[in-house]
């Protein structure tokens, strides 16, 4: 009788040590990240990503803590609203200005943005084209001295609190499409995945990159021949963003990528519902906003 006795208290000891054991180890697990977020939340400053509604094109401003990064600049009749609206911003200077590829909907403004701003770095692929938008740029960098640079895939770039990192560029290219610039951005625990219209070639080509994000931006507008799902399970984002004109010629977003986006429970944003898309990051999540802005040429 005694000898069981024993036995069972030696048994609860056991098991009592264990979950004394299992709920400590929790317990600093638990106090770690959130001393991680709120470190973090005491370093970031602030950063903003927006999405500008040019209709049927893409236009990014990154506003690292006052460092501006600009990725593709609309439609050409966007450059003069696109001027206005960074001039009401307060901003003077980009250090990046970043077209993807050599297609009017992302680089016809890009010359009214070197004209009237100070330009620190201007990155491109190295393309030729007689494209109208294409050429209004390497006049408008030719008059103002600015070095037209084209990034290697695995080029790192620290814009302030910030990094961003090459995946994808394409040279020369006939599909001027497939050498569109993607690159990933870092802000602490945040991550972006920019795209311009990449298509699924681009993407089976960068499927052994660190693709996972916070923030898709949707690769050409909503295309049916962009956003693989193989793509997308690697990336794994959060949420989504699309660029798109409202009732635009090419029917974009198609139904197959919202389907896609929809299947894997991504937070759908649009350019063409919402206006502006500003997203706030504190270094642990995002935050939306939407804003009417006059940029829509
Ligand atoms: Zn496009």
């Amino acid at each position: 009788m005694f000898k069981r006795t024993i036995k069972f208290y030696n048994i609860i000891i056991i098991i009592v040590l264990l979950l004394l054991a299992f709920y400590s180890d929790k317990i600093t697990n638990n106090y770690t990240k959130t001393e991680t977020k709120r470190t973090i939340s005491e370093q970031a400053s602030s950063f903003k990503v927006y999405f500008i509604d040019v209709g049927e094109a893409d236009c990014i401003l990154i506003d690292d803590n006052g460092t501006y990064t600009l990725i593709d600049g609309g439609n050409n009749d966007d450059g003069n609203k696109l001027v206005k609206y960074f001039n009401e911003l307060g901003i003077t200077k980009f250090k990046y200005v970043i077209g993807t590829h050599a297609h009017e909907d992302h680089i016809g403004g890009l010359d009214n943005i070197i004209n009237n701003f100070t330009v620190e770095h201007f990155l491109m692929p190295d393309t030729t084209v007689n494209i109208k938008s294409y050429t209004d740029i390497l006049k408008a960098l030719q008059k103002k001295n600015i070095l037209y640079e084209t990034p290697k895939i695995d080029d790192e770039y620290t814009i302030n609190q910030s990094q961003y990192k090459i995946f994808y560029i394409g040279n020369d290219r006939e599909d001027l499409n497939e050498n569109s610039i993607v690159l990933k951005l870092n802000y602490f625990n945040t991550s972006f995945l920019f795209t311009g219209d990449s298509p699924a070639y681009v993407e089976k080509t960068i499927l052994s990159k660190d693709l996972k994000s916070d923030l898709l931006k949707v690769s050409h507008h909503g295309s049916q021949y962009s956003t693989s799902a193989q793509f997308l399970k690697k990336v794994n984002p959060k949420y989504a963003v699309i660029s798109v004109g409202m009732n635009n010629d090419y029917g974009f977003p198609k139904d197959v990528t919202i389907k896609k986006l929809e299947y894997l429970d991504i937070e759908i944003h649009r350019t063409d519902k919402e206006g502006t898309i500003i997203v706030t990051s504190d270094g642990n999540e995002l935050y939306f906003e939407n804003q009417k802005t006059d940029t829509n040429g």
